[in-house]
């Protein structure tokens, strides 16, 4: 049970060496991306320029980024508005509603939507309880807000039983689309 709800589909070290091509030839029509660790390192502002180019990059393959997180509407619009897209804050993942929310506004199917993140227990867990397509990628800091360091610490956990039978460990990347 663990396996089915915590093994993401995707295992990328960061959103740079993403295949967006892959994802729009599987029929992947909307990007759901966490932001803190994700996109920006949690307590800054501003998207750096590979950022920037990561979502003009998925504008460019036709897919459609939305921006989904727990943080604060402030953070989340601030991030979102930087690079003109959609964002959903508050979201308390791995909780459903704002990825239902998601599937309403973009008129998607469950099988259109892929989700990017940096955390097990929340973005993975929550795209996977809406079988979405998951991508997990490495956090691109050491530094975790309030909320990530709880959710950090479960993680481990999760890891260390995950990576007893080899189904994921830490560093090894992988795509089982
Ligand atoms: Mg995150």
């Amino acid at each position: 049970m663990i396996k089915k709800y915590f093994i993401p589909t995707i295992y990328i070290k960061n959103y740079r060496t993403l295949n967006l091509e892959k994802l729009r030839e599987y029929g992947i029509k909307v990007l759901c991306i966490d932001v803190d660790n994700t996109l920006v390192p949690p307590h800054t502002a501003n998207l750096d320029n590979d950022a920037i180019a990561f979502i003009q990059r998925v504008k460019d393959n036709g897919l459609l980024p939305v921006i989904i997180s727990n943080n604060t509407e402030k953070r989340v619009q601030g991030v979102a508005n930087q690079v003109n897209v959609d964002f959903y804050s508050f979201s308390c993942k791995p909780c459903k509603y704002n990825y239902i929310k998601i599937l309403r506004d973009t008129k998607c199917t469950k099988n259109e939507v892929a989700v990017l993140g940096d955390q097990l227990v929340t973005d993975i867990l929550g795209g996977n309880r809406m079988n979405f397509l998951t991508i997990l990628q490495d956090p691109i800091s050491d530094i975790e807000n309030t909320s990530g360091k709880i959710t950090r610490k479960i993680e481990t956990k999760i890891l260390a039983t995950l990576s007893k039978n080899e189904s994921l460990k830490k560093g090894t990347y992988y795509d089982n689309m």
